[in-house]
């Protein structure tokens, strides 16, 4: 039926070009690009208000206060979003057959690797080129504290997260190693691991054995609380692939999710109605907070334009010229389409919370297979984050320069590497890539307290790779849809001759009958 739906829409779009421009179509033009419309105008208006209002100097409290419309609308986005990734994926993976969820896998796959390694490539030419990180680090501003997280761990987290122990657990809970000082003798250890006869046997060897132990920072399980996305997605991707090939006997599961993913995104409809309102305060209430731009002066300014433009070449010229390669369409046009995901991107930070927004755009307005966005969408919000990629790599780099150390190409090589690891381990929400970004330093050997020296441009560089992250993802699943074509087809084929089935039989039985019934009459 949707798809029936979709052709009718595209015939019509067909018809309708060609034709004088009347008054309604203006009119129509006006009301469907309406929530666009106010999308850009809070925009707008949010920094016109934020900087009208600085001049009043606000405490906390009330700033706080101001922004509550904001943190609104982030609270009802992130509301809709643990259960759209589950009924998404597990609707999208059971429409699929494995054939052709395996081709659409392997080429999101391919897409996501392709544009992070770019996105990194990018990032590493402009800090080479600009060198923002020239003459120290002794006058720049530091902000903010940063907790240290062991590589080998962090990398240990995102496997570790990818199977969660516990589902319910998973909806708001991250595992996450800490760490603990202990005293750990080698001596004590060595012993025990040769069985009890080697005991420390006299006063003597403990008071050697005290002497040697040392102070040592142990990693001890841990967690935060945060939705387990890349936990939830392993799930649902399993599950939803199981309910595909039991065929009838997992289709009322199939259906449920199915009507559960409808109802969300009717929900997604009504708050889109007031994301613009929420999008204004969110906006405004971060500049009446900002401090004085006055620190971003120097090479954090320069770190700041490196990285804008560094972002700026990837989403608006390589991400589209891939776009174009590969399927030949105006890329600024399926941009154009996608207008109200990029600016929610901008006003929450947050690439998870922009989730539902971005499946009504490409869903709606952009007309993309709604088989292809509700499994390359969710996986692509959580692993796929080209932005981040880029910044993580940019900013380490800029941290070597402001240190005048010297990386070689082996050491290059590591941070792309290790950003490219860091922007999948990444969670869709505001500064994750900060957090992320000490995996990156300590790769190297550079010093993670430097990070402080980035953080006070962070809110706003941050907003920028989400934006950039939103659109990665979109402009993938455009690409998916169109190298999976054929297979699409051939399910619709498929399904087409599976539904005439039914009547064919009935058609035939109709046919015995009569014919049953004029050979009785006779
Ligand atoms: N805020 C980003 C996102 O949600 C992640 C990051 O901090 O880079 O996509």
């Amino acid at each position: 039926m949707e798809r029936i739906q979709q052709g009718f829409q595209k015939r019509t779009v067909a018809k309708s070009r060609g034709r004088r421009v009347t008054c309604e179509d203006v009119k129509r033009f006006g009301k469907n690009n309406l929530f666009v419309l106010f999308t850009v105008v809070a925009v707008v208006a949010g920094v016109v208000l934020g900087f009208c209002l600085r001049k009043y100097h606000m405490s906390y409290r009330q700033v706080k206060y101001f922004s509550f419309p904001g943190e609104l609308l982030m609270r009802m986005l992130q509301m809709m979003v643990m259960p759209l990734i589950i009924s998404s994926l597990v609707t999208g993976m059971a429409a699929l057959d494995s054939k052709a969820s395996g081709k659409m896998g392997l080429r999101a796959v391919v897409y996501y690797t392709t544009t992070t390694v770019l996105a990194v490539i990018t990032g590493i030419i402009m800090v080479l080129i600009i060198h923002p990180g020239a003459g120290g680090k002794d006058k720049m501003h530091r902000e903010g504290k940063i907790e240290k997280v062991h590589s080998t761990d962090a990398f240990m987290d995102l496997v570790r997260n990818m199977f969660p122990p516990n589902l319910v657990e998973a909806c708001f809970k991250q595992f996450k190693t800490g760490y603990d000082r202990r005293k750990v003798s080698r001596g004590a250890l060595g012993n025990v691991s040769h069985g009890p006869a080697l005991f420390i046997t006299n006063v003597t060897q403990a008071m050697k054995l005290l002497l040697e132990a040392r102070d040592e920072l142990v990693p001890v399980p841990g967690s935060v609380n945060s939705v387990n996305a890349l936990g939830l997605v392993v799930f649902s991707v399993g599950f939803g692939l199981v309910i595909g090939a039991m065929k009838e006997e997992g289709r009322a599961v199939g259906e449920f999710f199915n009507c559960l993913n409808e109802a969300i995104m009717r929900l997604v409809s009504v708050i889109t109605w007031y994301a613009p309102v929420g999008i204004l305060f969110l906006i405004a209430g971060k500049i009446v907070e900002m401090e004085d731009m006055s620190v971003v002066g120097g090479q954090l300014g320069m770190y700041t334009i490196t990285v804008i433009v560094g972002l700026m070449i990837h989403a608006l010229v390589v991400l589209p010229t891939l776009y174009f390669i590969i399927t030949r369409k105006n890329p600024f046009v399926f941009i154009g389409g996608m207008v109200q995901a990029l600016v929610t991107a901008l006003g929450t930070s947050s690439s998870s919370a922009t989730l539902p927004i971005t499946f009504r755009c490409l869903e709606d307005k952009i007309g993309l297979d709604k088989r292809v966005t509700r499994f390359v969408l969710p996986v692509g919000a959580t692993i796929n984050m080209d932005g981040t990629a880029l910044y993580e790599a940019l900013a380490a780099i800029f941290i070597a320069q402001v240190n005048n150390f010297d990386l070689n190409f082996g050491q290059i090589l590591t941070i792309s590497i290790t950003a490219t690891a860091a922007s999948i381990g990444a969670a869709g929400i505001p500064q994750a890539g900060l957090v992320t970004m000490v995996i990156v330093l300590t790769s190297v050997g550079l010093p993670t307290d430097d990070i402080s020296l980035i953080i006070a441009v962070d809110w706003f560089l941050d907003r920028l790779r989400t934006t950039t992250n939103v659109l990665g993802d979109s402009l993938g699943a455009g690409i998916v849809e169109h190298l999976s074509r054929h297979e699409l087809q051939e399910m619709d084929l498929h399904a087409d001759e599976q539904m005439k089935k039914p009547y064919q039989l009935m058609s035939q039985d109709h046919e015995n009958e009569r014919v049953l019934g004029s050979e009785t009459t006779m």
